[in-house]
């Protein structure tokens, strides 16, 4: 029952930081990277591996920015890491689950 407590407590200190909103939504950046991963046309294979699948035999990489991380590395289109597609889903699911 404490712990139940101990949780009512936390979010209504969150509500009382906010007056008028609805209170807590978590951070914002689910809502910046989901936008990034729908908006990005390359990345590195450090986030292509990520939030995608790698899904061809081969991909032609060149030194650019990430557009992702921003990461100044090689890249490549995220045409093939299925567009980043498991990325987006998983962060959409973390974030309906948020709330
Ligand atoms: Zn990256």
């Amino acid at each position: 029952m404490s712990d139940y407590d101990d949780i009512t407590d936390y979010y209504s200190l969150l509500a009382m930081q906010n007056p008028g909103k609805c209170t807590y939504h978590g951070p914002s950046e689910p809502d910046d990277l989901i936008d990034r991963l729908r908006n990005a046309y390359q990345c590195c294979s450090e986030c292509g591996n990520k939030y995608g699948v790698y899904s061809v035999g081969c991909s032609s990489f060149w030194i650019g920015k990430c557009d992702v991380c921003d990461a100044e590395t090689s890249v490549t289109e995220t045409r093939d890491y299925a567009y980043l597609i498991t990325g987006i889903r998983r962060v959409e699911a973390a974030r309906k689950s948020a709330g």
